[in-house]
């Protein structure tokens, strides 16, 4: 390799230094692994042996390293990363993911497999033994263990680490797998491709030949007549040709809303597991265990606290550690218990409620219903008027400190009562309608990402 008069392993470990200081937050520990190979025509070339990896910093990381290589040898550089040169020469499993897909119109999604979402790095704990134990089982025998695999369960709860994870190994363990990963919509984006190119026996060869089809929120079909009936059929090809499938979704089978009885009922024929809220001591070894990999020094005391803390879900866990180690570079402080309970303490659950104003709910609900501020605040009775003002109140109730006065008062003038009765109404009917409910949790999500939320 001609090399531009550049020590290789010098120059690595100068790009990690650089890296690690303008990127903390992207760093992983398997950065360590890459190898410089030198530096020609005025790129560097890194190699990294394995295919995850590589696919990811080919994907997420070139412009950081090439930021950071100019940076530390003082010339305008680009990186290429490599591979497994042998690898051509050999067989290996193929991992296609959304993004490689050359039917119709470019999909809108391209999905990517994390090098973090493995079994290595996946924390069991009461909440997900079962849905874990199901997964191993399933990547290293697709098609025998368990099929379909359904894994259900609420946001952040780690349902798509574990169908990468399952992604990840089979394609180690089965060399010439056909695996495909996709997301549910990145599925119906490519099928109305195709529908709209006039492609759709592409399309079904495409779905038809693989070996194992792992599909991620898969609740995501629910309302939607076609691509259900196209799922149905590809589902059942494969299915029928002892193919492995894996779905996720953030609710059983039975609880999909417009999900048709045949595919309900298909869904649940293997085995349905669910994860589960972690608790406090599961929550504490994914907090270790995340900060291990971004090569983070987290003491047990600062962990628990954080776990004491946080409790939504995983993400949140994750959010505390890029904050806290973003506020210990800035500062170039240790990460104590003092500054965990400065950085995350007592503002966790509060800060949302701080930063939400009733405009933002007003917002929210006028966009999701569709319907406009003046007449959320009018008198009118409507049915499809007042459900969604009285959802409009419940959430001010729940994400502001505003009174039950002032509620009503930002309502179009409506007294105490109004509210409470309001409350109660979306309570009760929260409870009976899981469809409702999942409203609900959407237009939350969507205040959420409106305002911003902690730990981000
Ligand atoms: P979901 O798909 O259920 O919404 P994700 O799989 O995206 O959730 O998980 C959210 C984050 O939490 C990810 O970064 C994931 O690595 C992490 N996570 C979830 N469960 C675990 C676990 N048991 N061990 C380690 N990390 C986890
Ligand atoms: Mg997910």
């Amino acid at each position: 390799m001609v090399n531009d008069s550049f020590d290789n392993s010098m120059l690595k470990s100068d790009l990690l230094a650089m890296l690690q200081a303008e990127h903390p937050t992207m760093c992983r520990r398997w950065f360590d692994d890459i190898r410089v190979l030198g530096v020609t025509g005025g790129v560097i070339l890194i190699q990294i042996m394995e295919p995850v990896q590589l696919k990811y910093l080919q994907r997420c990381c070139v412009q950081q390293f090439a930021d950071a290589a100019q940076s530390v040898t003082g010339r305008l550089l680009g990186v290429r990363f490599v591979g497994d040169e042998s690898e051509e020469t050999q067989p290996s499993a193929r991992l296609v993911s959304g993004d490689s897909v050359v039917l119709g119109a470019a999909p809108e999604e391209d999905m990517l497999i994390s090098p973090d979402y493995n079994f290595d790095s996946f924390v069991i704990g009461p909440g997900n033994r079962l849905a874990h134990a199901a997964a191993t089982a399933v990547s290293s025998r697709p098609g025998q263990a368990y099929n379909p695999l359904f894994i259900h369960g609420g946001v952040g709860l780690g349902k798509t680490h574990l169908l990468q994870s399952i992604c990840q190994t089979a394609m180690r363990l089965h060399g010439s797998m056909k695996i495909y990963y996709v997301s549910c919509n990145g599925f119906m984006t490519q099928f109305l491709g195709a529908v709209q190119a006039g492609e759709m026996s592409l399309f079904r060869n495409k779905f038809r030949a693989f070996d194992m089809l792992v599909i991620d929120d898969i609740h995501d079909l629910s309302k939607r007549d076609q691509t259900q009936e196209e799922f149905f059929h590809t589902f059942n090809t494969l299915f029928q040709s002892g193919k492995q499938i894996v779905l996720s979704s953030d609710a059983p089978p039975g609880e999909i809303p417009y999900l048709e009885e045949r595919l309900i009922s298909r869904f649940g024929c293997g085995l349905v597991a669910s994860v589960d809220p972690p608790g406090f001591e599961t929550r504490v070894a994914i907090l270790t265990q995340k900060a291990k990999m971004r090569g983070v020094e987290l003491s047990d005391d600062v962990a628990s606290y954080v776990a004491s803390q946080l409790d939504a879900n995983i993400r949140q866990l994750e959010g505390a550690i890029t904050k806290l180690q973003g506020v210990a570079m800035l500062d170039q402080v240790e990460i104590t218990l003092a500054l965990a309970k400065q950085v995350i303490g007592g503002r966790a659950v509060s800060e949302q409620v701080k930063n939400t104003s009733i405009q933002d709910i007003l917002d929210c609900i006028s966009g999701f219903y569709d319907i406009k501020l003046t007449d959320l605040l009018s008198k009118k009775r409507h049915k499809s008027i007042t459900v969604p003002r009285q959802v409009g109140m419940w959430l001010s109730r729940k994400h502001t400190r505003f009174s039950l006065e002032e509620i009503g008062g930002y309502f179009g003038g409506r007294d105490h009562t109004t509210v409470m009765h309001a409350i109660k109404s979306i309570d009760t009917k929260r409870g009976a309608d899981d469809f409702f409910q999942r409203e609900i949790t959407t237009i939350e999500a969507q205040l959420s990402d409106k305002v911003g939320r902690i730990a981000r």
